[in-house]
């Protein structure tokens, strides 16, 4: 909800809240071992639905300047999942769209201009907007052009009135952290041109309570999308969803909306609508046995760890994401069962998760020092860190998956 208490997307003031996680820390504040001993911040972290919407929200707001500090260490360059489905993202849009030297795609939240760069290197003109310092000179460097911004109804007006107006605007797990939803999607509509497409990806809120995703409700991202919720909000700018895109496999299930300035419904949208409302997702019914299952994943999950700790097992995580801190705060697991976790982002090693304030390293820790079972806590990227870790697997490492149900592969 927003700071008056009222539905993000149509605000409602009868919100639901279906989940309490309780008081957590931001989820990318990383420690530095000299900041150990300091004060550190916690927030309440309860999920809502609207009943008149159906738009899953947190109920707190974090200020997004608390959100996106320079310590923001989230660069997208580091997974090779996310790079090759970007690739296969950039080139659709300039087969079907015919784009050239005289188009222009816009990417908000472009990061390190990881996928732009595959318009750019096409001959197609890109702009990145991106407020994060870091990500932002990392797109520079590689030929992205990019704005440090924050977007919304002003910037694009801005772009507009430079005569500059957006043929593809992509909007990747980016729209889940604005705190002035109506805002953002004004500015999408402000910015496109009138035969323009918007693409927005975000992970699918159906797949998040039917697999128990609850470590991706943090304070980042704010919103939970539906086809229904999207449609709706939309609709409020004169944009419509005319088609849908699934991919299950990406951070626990992606969906890619297609809207446009043209009503055109595709079958698939209409069909994902209208499972929505047999399913009953757009009602605050379908969220009320979620607390229930997320208690249960995390009383399996500490009782595994404390069985293989007890027995003298040595256990270490993989991935320090920003779900890993919910996930490790909310079961309350610290370093009295994880020695460490294992990372590939180097800007985070030799620091430490907050709240439990678990040391971080690199992934070649696990050989060196051989822990019996290492927990994926970045389990959206489950198929890629077992693939990278064979060895580790061929001198008997373990691995311990905890969603959506506790195993051990
Ligand atoms: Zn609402």
């Amino acid at each position: 909800m927003s700071a008056d208490g009222a539905c993000r997307s149509c605000g409602g003031k009868a919100l639901e809240v279906f989940l309490s996680l309780g008081k957590m820390p931001l989820p990318d504040a990383f420690l530095t071992g000299d900041a150990l001993s300091g004060p550190e911040p916690r927030y309440p972290l309860d999920a809502a639905v609207c009943p008149d919407c159906s738009l899953v929200q947190i109920l707190e707001e974090v200020p997004p300047e608390k959100l996106f500090v320079e310590n923001y260490l989230y660069f997208s360059s580091f997974s090779d999942a996310l790079l090759g489905h970007s690739r296969d993202h950039a080139l659709g849009p300039i087969a079907s769209r015919s784009l050239g030297p005289d188009s222009l795609v816009v990417e908000i939240a472009s990061n390190d201009g990881y996928l732009l760069k595959n318009f750019a290197e096409a001959g197609v003109p890109v702009l990145g907007i991106d407020p994060a310092p870091e990500p932002a000179r990392a797109a520079e460097a590689a030929g992205v052009p990019t704005l440090q911004e924050f977007f919304g109804t002003d910037l694009a007006r801005r772009l507009v009135a430079e005569g500059r107006r957006a043929d593809v605007i992509v909007a990747n797990n980016v729209m889940a952290h604005v705190p002035d939803l109506n805002g953002f999607v004004e500015g999408l509509a402000v910015l496109l041109a009138d035969d323009g497409l918007i693409s927005v990806e975000n992970p699918y809120v159906r797949d998040l309570v039917d697999h128990g995703e609850f470590d991706t409700i943090y304070h980042e991202h704010f919103c939970y999308f539906s086809c229904t919720s999207v449609d709706t909000l939309v609709r409020r700018h004169g944009l419509f969803l005319n088609h849908v895109e699934y991919f299950p496999d990406l951070h626990g299930g992606t969906l890619r909306w297609h809207i446009a300035k043209r009503e055109e419904p595709s079958d698939t949208v209409r069909g994902y609508l209208a499972e929505e409302r047999r399913r009953g997702v757009d009602t605050p019914a379908f969220y009320r046995t979620f607390a229930t299952r997320v208690a249960k994943v995390r009383d399996d999950l500490v009782s595994l760890l404390r069985e293989l700790h007890d027995g003298g097992a040595r256990l270490a995580g993989y991935g320090a994401a920003a779900k890993a801190t919910i996930l490790l705060n909310y079961a309350g697991i610290g370093t009295d069962l994880l020695d460490f976790i294992v990372d590939r982002n180097v800007h985070k090693h030799g620091m430490y998760m907050p709240g439990v304030h678990i040391p971080i390293t690199g992934p070649e820790a696990l050989l060196e020092r051989s822990p019996d079972y290492t927990v994926i806590l970045a389990w959206n990227f489950r198929a890629e860190i077992i693939g990278q870790q064979a060895e580790y697997a061929a001198r008997g490492g373990r691995f311990v998956v905890p969603i959506p149900a506790v195993e051990v592969v």
